[in-house]
């Protein structure tokens, strides 16, 4: 069987391939520590599914506008507008509703991107970005600040890869893989590179609720704390798969300008219409009612806080020599394991494939984010399982 062109370089999620072998193991009676699934391991909150349930029962399971309800779109531009700075007036017009944050970045590097295009990726990237980059048939060009910034970006990193055919740039912050988080002043010298140079900012903020300030509640600073003048052509991808631990039921957004807004929606009526409308509902529940989502939110990023510091405390304590990019938000660690490699493991595939058989844990090859030379964990679990996982690593080290 012969496949179009428009798969050609299509590689499966390695994200969702470790987590489905963990998975598939576990059924088959091993004991596994899965630290693969990047997902909030808690409920919804009942309240947000009864709204749904409630929609259902109501007879709410029609089609909805391609762009997702009015309502909805109203609730996200107030909810993601209530952090921003007071130059940005956004309205229901500069919001698609997607299925997952996933079809936001799909749609908007399909619409905004294709061949002879290069789109800059910052590295280590989630996985599906240099995949949905070729999707749309233009080039990934991978760029990594300096890793004792926990390779945030600077304009100088981002000129070194400027070429005529540079179209677009996708930043993820606070980040997966690496927790990093970008201060105001580091995004605002970003964002005006790109500005400067006709640049689209693909800013994927899914984990913006995800930070570990000293302010609690605040969210990490994103695209929209810049001023107006600051941002050129941008697109802001978020969604309430992490935030409200909504993974499954397919809610994301895309805030940008309403003409670039247009455009997604004609994308979308022709692939899937419309999210889900059941799932639209229980998101306008979360949005709508603020103060109470936000007490949910902050109850479980306490929680990421206080597991970001058991497993990193602990990789100091048991395996310090597997160093680890401290997170200031989401929640995983990514791991610098090469002081592990030798002939026989001479990267990060071989190990996590090696530790898995070896040990049962489950974690992401390095080599799926762009550097080989680290492996990610999710934290995104309980205290046992993450206290497991590195009894188990250390136990494997010091047999050596
Ligand atoms: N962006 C990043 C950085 C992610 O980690 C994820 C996780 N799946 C997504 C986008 C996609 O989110 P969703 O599940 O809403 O499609
Ligand atoms: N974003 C999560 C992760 O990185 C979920 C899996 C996926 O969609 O890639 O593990």
């Amino acid at each position: 069987m012969s496949f179009s062109a428009n798969i050609s370089q299509l590689r499966p999620s390695a994200t969702i391939a470790v987590s489905t072998l963990a998975k598939k193991l576990r059924a088959e009676g091993r004991d596994i520590v899965d630290l693969s699934a990047g997902e909030p391991d808690f409920p919804t909150p009942a309240w947000i599914s009864e709204a749904a349930i409630d929609g259902i029962r109501g007879g709410h399971t029609r089609y909805t506008p391609a762009p997702g309800l009015p309502e909805l779109r109203r609730a996200v531009a107030r909810w993601v507008g209530g952090s921003a700075h007071p130059g940005w007036a956004l309205e229901a017009e500069s919001v698609v509703v997607t299925a997952g944050a996933k079809q936001a970045l799909f749609n908007a590097c399909f619409a905004l991107f294709g061949p002879g295009d290069e789109v800059l990726i910052a590295a280590p990237y989630w996985t599906s970005y240099p995949e949905i980059v070729g999707l749309a048939r233009a080039t990934p060009v991978f760029v990594a600040g300096a890793e004792d910034r926990d390779f945030r970006l600077t304009a100088e990193d981002l000129e070194r890869v400027r070429t005529p055919q540079t179209r677009g740039l996708i930043l993820c912050t606070p980040s997966n893989p690496t927790g990093a988080v970008y201060s105001i002043e580091e995004l605002r010298a970003v964002a005006t590179w790109a500005r400067d140079h006709d640049v689209v900012l693909i800013s994927d903020e899914i984990y913006r609720n995800i930070y570990f300030s000293d302010v609690e509640g605040a969210t990490a600073p994103g695209l929209l704390s810049l001023e107006p003048e600051a941002v050129g052509p941008w697109v802001l991808v978020d969604g309430v798969s992490k935030a409200f631990a909504m993974t499954g039921w397919r809610i994301g957004y895309s805030l940008t300008s309403p003409e670039v807004a247009k455009k997604l929606t004609a994308l979308q009526s022709h692939t899937t219409s419309n999210a889900a409308t059941p799932s639209q509902l229980a998101a306008l529940e979360a949005l709508s009612q603020s103060d109470r989502a936000t007490a949910e939110i902050q109850a479980m990023v306490r929680a990421f806080r206080r597991r970001r510091d058991l497993v990193s405390g602990l990789f100091r304590e048991h395996l310090p020599h597997l160093p680890v990019v401290e997170p200031q938000g989401a929640f995983y660690l990514f791991v610098r394991i090469d002081g592990e490699f030798s002939e026989a493991v001479p990267g990060s595939e071989t190990w996590c494939a090696r530790v898995l058989e070896e040990t049962g844990v489950a974690m992401v090859p390095g080599a799926a984010f762009g550097d080989d030379r680290y492996a990610r964990l999710s934290y995104a679990t309980s205290d046992d399982v993450l206290e497991e996982a590195v009894r188990r690593l250390a136990a494997r080290s010091r047999e050596g």
